[in-house]
């Protein structure tokens, strides 16, 4: 099947800069042997530069939701006490993962396109000081909300000693997370996102808090036992056979992130979402997210009144090779969103607003722009 040149604009997968892609064309290599010891100790230490962290670094051979469960069952046992807070699917889904393993999940719920609130969290904590662990999404992909983590971290270093679980999946290289200086035990994230590799590698980082919880935890763990992962790093290997070709994309695009400095990379994050959200507003379509809290790394944006959704995103990919991504959950069919991570020129973006411009009537919708001209 042979894909033409699309504007993909889902917020991940995220385009892979040309210089990833071919890197991942290398020959395979033996994964016991040298030259990918090499490659590994090279890569943990550069994604550690990338989360700001002296925590221990494991990657993992799966997508970011193999991070969360890595995440939960190195460090919880079955009825243990875990707030599970949601602001959208991807919290529900972290939630979820903590459930299976037979935690007794206290969810706390906020209203989707709106962030949680750091004085909830505090009075949860108070009421129950049982808590082993507070999860968190920082930037929930599903509504474009990124989470005040700094808040969050503060009260539940403050009122508990129960660990921080954070779910980075789409913020990590994106929007700053310092993750020493808010002293998360565990932060997940993934290749495909932010980091511009394409899906398959997951990352998390391990306090000492949450190393030592590894040896009473007692959630079953093969596939995601951290100690496996760190036994073999010593030897600069992982339990079992990695996917080298991420690991070849993965070693340039972090090459590239911190040549171009982590500040800049934010930076161009910035304004990268800034140019998206006043273009889609200009456009009078109205955004889901609190704007206080809206998200650098992607947006989601209310589908009119009396729009039908499917056929906006249809024609937007038919017409002009923008790929949208729909709403999840409950918000099917009442959002689309537009992913502005990784490398995402301006002119992408531009493509994007013309394209909404001149798809919007044939759906049903005068933009703004439209009238005016
Ligand atoms: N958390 C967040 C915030 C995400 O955006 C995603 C992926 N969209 C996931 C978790 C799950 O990651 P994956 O699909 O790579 O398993």
């Amino acid at each position: 099947m042979k894909i033409p040149r699309q504007n993909l604009r889902t917020p991940g997968p995220t385009p892979s800069p040309p210089e990833v892609l071919e890197a991942m064309s290398t020959s395979m290599i033996n994964h016991r042997g040298p030259e990918f010891r090499e490659l590994i100790i090279g890569i943990t230490e550069k994604m550690k530069q990338v989360y700001m962290t002296q925590n221990r670094m494991y990657i993992l051979t799966a997508s970011g939701t193999g991070a969360l469960e890595a995440a939960v069952v190195n460090t919880l046992s079955p009825g243990d006490k875990v707030l599970a807070v949601s602001v959208g699917y991807f919290g529900d889904r972290f939630t979820d993962v903590t459930r299976v393993y037979g935690a007794d999940v206290i969810k706390m719920d906020f209203e989707w396109g709106t962030a949680a609130d750091p004085d909830a969290i505090r009075e949860a904590l108070r009421a129950d000081p049982d808590i082993r662990a507070v999860q968190v999404t920082h930037n929930e992909t599903s509504t474009g909300i990124t989470n005040d983590l700094a808040s969050i971290s503060k009260v539940v270093k403050e009122e508990s000693n129960a660990l921080l679980l954070v779910d980075a999946v789409s913020s990590m290289g994106c929007v700053p997370l310092p993750t020493d200086e808010l002293r998360c035990d565990m932060v997940c994230t993934a290749s495909q996102k932010g980091l511009m590799v394409p899906p398959g590698l997951s990352f998390v980082s391990v306090s000492e808090e949450a190393w030592e919880a590894r040896e009473t935890a007692k959630m079953p763990r093969f596939y995601f036992d951290l100690p496996a992962a760190q036994r073999y790093l010593e030897r600069g290997q992982t339990p079992w056979t990695p996917n080298l070709s991420l690991f070849y994309g993965l070693d340039v695009a972090l090459d590239m992130m911190l040549k171009e400095g982590m500040e800049n990379v934010f930076k161009r994050h910035k304004h990268i979402a800034n140019m998206t959200r006043q273009g889609v507003r200009a456009l009078g379509l109205e955004l889901l997210a609190d704007e206080a809290h809206a998200s650098d790394t992607v947006t989601s944006v209310k589908v009119p009144e009396g729009v039908d959704a499917g056929k906006l995103s249809a024609i937007m990919q038919t017409e002009h090779s923008v790929v949208l991504a729909g709403g999840q959950g409950v918000l099917q069919g009442k959002v689309f969103r537009i992913g502005h991570m990784g490398l995402v020129p301006e002119e992408d973006i531009r493509e994007v607003l013309q394209a909404l411009e001149t798809t919007l009537p044939k759906v049903g919708f005068k933009p703004a722009h439209a009238a005016a001209g």
